[in-house]
C-alpha cells in the first residue's frame, strides 16, 4: 500500500493522490464473475426462429471492466426502433425483421468490441484480433496525445458516437487523423 501511494504521488497532477491518501482499502477483494467479453454472430445464421428477437448482452457483452454494455444495448435498441420506423407502413412488415435487425446490431456492437477486442489482444488472447490492427491502434493512441484533432475523434469513438469504421473514409476527418487511422 505505502508503494502504491508513493506511485500516486510520483504521478505529473496531485489529483489521485489526493483523492487516495486518507482512504482505506476494502477488507475483502472481489472479482468480476464474468472476467470476458461475448460476441454471437446471430446475423450470420442461416435459421432462426421468426419473430424471436435477441438484444442487449446475449447479443454482445462485455468484461465489466470497459463498461460499454449498457451503451452496447442502448444502441442495439436505437437501431430495431429506426428499422420499425421504417417498416410499418409496408405490408408484412415483420417478415424477415429477424434478419435485417441482427445485420444491424452487428453493425453497432463492431465499435464496442472492437475497443475491447483491442485490451484482449494486448493481454495475450490472440483469437480477438490482429497483431496489425493493435499495432495501428496503438499508433493512433500515441498521435492522439500531440494531435487535438486525433484525440476528438478517438474520444467520440469510445464514447460510442461515431463508428470506428466510419472514420477512414469520413469526409470530416482531417487527413493526418485518416492516416493515422490506415495505419500510415
Ligand atoms: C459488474 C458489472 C458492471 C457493469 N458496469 C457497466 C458500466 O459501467 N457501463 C455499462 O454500460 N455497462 C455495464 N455493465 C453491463 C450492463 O450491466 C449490461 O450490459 C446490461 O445490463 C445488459 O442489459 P440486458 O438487458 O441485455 O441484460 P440484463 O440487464 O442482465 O437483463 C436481463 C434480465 O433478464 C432477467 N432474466 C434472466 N433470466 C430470466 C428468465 N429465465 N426469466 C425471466 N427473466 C430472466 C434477469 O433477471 C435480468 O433482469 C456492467 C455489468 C456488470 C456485471
Amino acid at each position: 500500500m505505502a508503494g502504491f501511494l508513493e506511485y500516486a504521488r510520483s504521478l505529473p497532477t496531485p489529483t489521485i493522490y489526493d483523492a487516495i491518501r486518507h482512504a482505506h482499502p476494502f477488507p475483502r477483494r472481489r472479482a468480476f464473475r464474468v472476467p470476458h467479453s461475448t460476441l454471437r454472430h446471430f446475423d450470420r445464421l442461416r435459421e432462426m426462429p421468426q419473430r424471436l428477437l435477441h438484444v442487449g448482452d446475449v447479443i454482445c457483452s462485455f468484461d465489466p471492466v470497459f463498461g460499454q454494455g449498457m451503451a452496447s444495448a442502448a444502441l442495439q435498441i436505437m437501431a430495431l426502433g429506426n428499422l420499425l420506423t421504417e417498416r410499418k407502413n409496408h405490408p408484412g412488415w415483420l417478415d424477415g425483421l429477424e434478419q435485417a435487425f441482427f445485420r444491424k446490431a452487428a453493425r453497432v456492437v463492431q465499435t464496442p468490441w472492437d475497443l475491447a477486442a483491442k485490451s484482449h489482444f494486448e493481454a495475450g488472447d490472440s483469437n480477438t484480433g490482429s497483431q496489425r490492427e493493435y499495432e495501428q491502434f496503438q499508433v493512433l493512441s500515441r498521435r492522439a496525445m500531440e494531435d487535438a484533432g486525433i484525440h476528438r475523434v478517438l474520444v467520440e469513438v469510445f464514447q460510442l458516437v461515431r463508428l470506428y469504421e466510419e472514420l477512414r473514409a469520413e469526409q470530416g476527418v482531417a487527413p493526418s487523423t485518416r492516416a493515422a487511422l490506415a495505419g500510415d
